[in-house]
């Protein structure tokens, strides 16, 4: 009998449940990738970074079958790779291939869902079984529920419930290896595509997450682990390196987070601990997603999709551009716009910014990191927005605005990150780089700065925007 496994969002060939499940209960085992149009054709540029990403990936991905299939004794093993409709391209290769069943990790974004309910069906109705798996998550959907069986809206009782599951349960792993089935062989032809086959540029060079497929997510997460003991202290700072960078090889699956926490609590510490609770952000809010799929485009709290939120095109234009006025801020974006990645203080600081002293929509600067972020994470992204915003569950409160002065004097108190990512201010000292516009004329000359000329002077005064958020929320809580 023979399988067809569908690679998704999970690039790796080691700890992989649709893989391993395949290769146990079928003798012949192919493997697609899909370049799905219905997600390519949504991408705004055309040198978006991620479709490079993933090509890379799938590079690896398909040496490294190439290498399992050599090691059972198949010559010519690896990734079919398919550009078109996914929903047409999975069954229409699996009747060419004559396959029993397609297995595929569970991917619990709403789109996803619905184009995996059509693939099923339409396999179905060829009388082939689709298989789906957990395998991106350590707990996903209703697996962590209240008492009463609802989902929970607040992070630290689900956090305690997941960890208790995880107690009770163990982590399971996916070993694959030649159990009952091999890999198959390509047929003679199949070859991957190239980036400008795909109808893409290669992204401009640069960023922390440059680095793509298994083998770099691998090196990061050695890197990561040889430090994470200081990663609770040091995890804030973005002139740091005390954050692991793994979120796109999480988002690819080229990492398997079951590894990555069975890892960390094997170390132990204060720093793992508290990364563990990252990784359950990152559940929490898939969880989220999955009970509460109108925070797509809605508050989470209802009362707050009354906020009236401003029309202001040119601050969130400037925002995007990294010309807020407030150092930390923009370099921040720059860093999103030159690398795509952001560090989370950043991200949580720069998105407060937008909503909180610019009040602008969170759903635009949503989009926005949407449509940048290497590891953009539907789930994550929402969650982070709604955090930021004070709208989400479980959220910072409306009146908690962070002070973009003092989040820059405290997270970046030397402003390191600042001058590498805010040229201009490069000669700015140490005791004015936060808010260079209290510079006066002589010191800006000395600092080969002009300000509200190379650097632009802050678009708001924070004190006001903060009493203009308040009287907005204030509005709708009646
Ligand atoms: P680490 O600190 O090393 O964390 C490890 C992993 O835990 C991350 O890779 C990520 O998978 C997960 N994680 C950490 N923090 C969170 C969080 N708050 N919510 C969910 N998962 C988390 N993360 C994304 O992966 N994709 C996004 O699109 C995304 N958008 C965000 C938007 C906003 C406004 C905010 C405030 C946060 C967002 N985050 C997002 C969460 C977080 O900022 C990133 O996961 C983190 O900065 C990635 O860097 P890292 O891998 O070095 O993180």
């Amino acid at each position: 009998s023979s399988a067809l496994v569908w690679f998704r969002r999970d690039l790796r060939s080691f700890d992989h449940a649709a893989l391993s499940r395949a290769l146990s209960a079928h003798e012949r085992v192919h493997c697609v990738f899909v370049f799905d149009t219905r997600i390519l054709d949504t991408l705004a540029d055309r040198a978006d970074r991620r479709v490079a990403f993933i090509l890379r990936c799938v590079a690896e991905l398909n040496d490294a079958l190439a290498r399992l299939g050599a090691a059972a004794g198949v010559t010519g093993a690896g990734l079919i790779v398919r550009h078109g409709r996914a929903d047409e391209e999975i069954p229409r290769l699996a009747a060419a291939l004559g396959v029993e069943a397609v297995f595929a990790n569970r991917d619990y974004e709403p789109d996803a869902i619905v184009r995996d309910g059509r693939v099923a069906a339409a396999l179905a109705r060829m009388g082939t079984v689709f298989g789906d798996c957990k395998d991106q998550v350590v707990f996903e959907r209703d697996e962590v529920m209240t008492q009463g069986g609802t989902p929970f809206s607040m992070f630290t009782p689900y956090r305690n419930a997941w960890l208790r599951r995880l107690e009770a349960e163990g982590l399971p792993s996916w070993p694959v290896e030649p159990h009952a089935g091999r890999l198959a062989p390509l047929a003679p032809g199949e070859h991957l595509p190239t980036l400008a086959e795909l109808g893409f540029a290669p992204p401009p060079a640069g960023g922390p997450l440059e680095q793509a497929g298994m083998s770099a997510g691998g090196t990061l997460a050695d890197g990561f682990f040889a430090r994470i003991g200081h990663y609770h202290e040091a995890r804030d700072y973005p002139g740091v390196k005390g954050v692991s960078y793994l979120s796109a090889h999480l988002r690819f699956g080229t990492v398997s987070v079951r590894e990555l926490v069975r890892r960390a609590r094997e170390t132990g510490g204060e720093g793992a601990r508290v990364w563990v609770d990252e990784l359950i952000w990152r559940e929490f809010y898939q969880m989220i997603l999955w009970h509460h799929p109108r925070v797509l485009t809605h508050c989470f709290r209802p009362e707050y999709d009354r906020l009236r939120w401003d029309d202001a095109p040119d601050l969130l234009a400037a925002w995007k551009a990294g010309r807020t006025g407030y150092p930390l801020v923009d370099a921040g974006m720059r860093q999103l716009a030159g690398s795509g990645y952001m560090h989370n203080r950043l991200r949580m600081l720069t998105a407060s910014f937008l909503s909180k002293d610019l009040g602008v929509d969170w759903r635009l600067g949503e989009r926005h990191f949407a449509d940048l972020l290497l590891d953009y994470d539907l789930a994550a992204n929402n969650g982070g927005w709604q955090w930021a915003a004070s709208t989400g569950c479980d959220a910072q409160p409306y009146f908690r605005i962070f002070n973009p002065l003092a989040q820059s004097e405290r997270f970046d108190p030397h402003g390191t990150f600042i001058r590498k990512y805010v040229p201009e201010l490069a000669g700015v000292p140490a005791r004015w780089i936060h808010a260079p516009w209290k510079m006066d004329e002589a010191a800006q000359r000395a600092a080969g700065v002009r300000i509200g000329h190379d650097y632009p002077a802050p678009l708001v005064d924070h004190a006001a925007a903060r009493a203009r958020t308040l009287a907005r929320f204030g509005a709708v809580k009646g």
